[in-house]
């Protein structure tokens, strides 16, 4: 583990700020092609995309799931709250841009543990005035935190259905984290029809070539990741209900393009799906 890449869970941000070790929302940013973020993120993006050039694809098409996701949740759902963990740096539309599209008084709480997301929180803050939006400074590993945090709590009614986004943000858990544990906490918080939407990295669907250099680059590119299996991904959903069609590749979630125009499965090899907690 690279101490930098993984401040603990109470550090505050203004000593979290380090520009020479790379972190995985300027990384983000970096392969959505933004402006957000330094030469040791851009090292580390450059590192995965040598074993892995689809990476930047793989990137823009998980951010197309979270729309669509989104879209689903508010649209056919019904859902008006939502708790994104692991929100990312800003990059239009966002999340409760999607949902107040809607559903103007769609309510969003944002929670990222990145001080550069931090810096852009106003810019998540913009919303609808009939809605609401919160940024959260805390760590998906301390969920009783999130839970309990007063800015959640005054953005989000625990007792009416949440949609909760964890969005590319589980493969920075290792199983040491107990993500199975973390997502079953957030749940059980959570009323029945609140939905769970999440994406993975995963090494299932690339070429074996490609799968065998994975774990060695997250070495090289000093941000720990976990790639998980489709069990493993499955594992996250025990005890909910998946809204068809189950899990798919990230690009095959509720496409809304016509097969001939869709980015091929290895091309972005990540695990997507939405359940239903009964
Ligand atoms: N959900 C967005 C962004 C994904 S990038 C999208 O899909 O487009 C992953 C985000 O998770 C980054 O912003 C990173 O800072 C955040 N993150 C990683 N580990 C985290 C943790 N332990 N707690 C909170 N946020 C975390």
């Amino acid at each position: 583990m690279t101490s930098g890449v993984r401040p603990g869970p109470e550090q505050p941000p203004s000593t979290r700020i380090d520009p020479s070790v790379p972190h995985p929302a300027r990384r983000y940013d970096y392969w959505l092609g933004g402006k957000d973020n330094f030469a040791a993120d851009r090292r580390s993006g450059d590192a995965v995309a040598a074993a892995y050039p689809a990476i930047r694809t793989t990137v823009i098409e998980n951010r197309r799931f979270m729309r669509r996701a989104t879209r689903y949740l508010a649209a056919t759902a019904g859902l008006r709250q939502f708790l994104d963990i692991g929100t990312g740096i800003p990059t239009s539309p966002n999340m409760h841009e999607v949902a107040q599209e809607i559903a103007p008084g769609s309510r969003v709480a944002y929670v990222d543990n990145d001080p550069i997301v931090l810096a852009h929180a106003r810019a998540l803050l913009t919303s609808a005035p009939q809605g609401a939006t919160a940024y959260v400074d805390a760590d998906l590993r301390d969920p009783e935190r999130i839970l309990g945090h007063p800015d959640v709590r005054a953005t989000i009614d625990l007792d009416r259905p949440v949609g909760l986004m964890l969005v590319a943000i589980l493969h920075f858990l290792t199983d040491a984290d107990d993500p199975y544990g973390i997502t079953r906490r957030l749940v059980e918080a959570l009323p029945s029809g609140s939905h769970v939407v999440i994406s993975h990295a995963t090494t299932d669907l690339v070429p074996r070539e490609v799968a065998a250099t994975a774990a060695p680059v997250t070495t090289t590119s000093m941000i720990d990741m976990a790639f998980r299996t489709r069990d493993e991904f499955a594992a996250f959903f025990d005890g909910l209900e998946l809204v068809s069609p189950g899990i798919t590749p990230v690009t095959e979630w509720r496409p809304d393009v016509p097969p001939e125009h869709r980015t091929s499965v290895a091309q972005a090899s990540m695990y997507a799906a939405v359940a239903r907690k009964p």
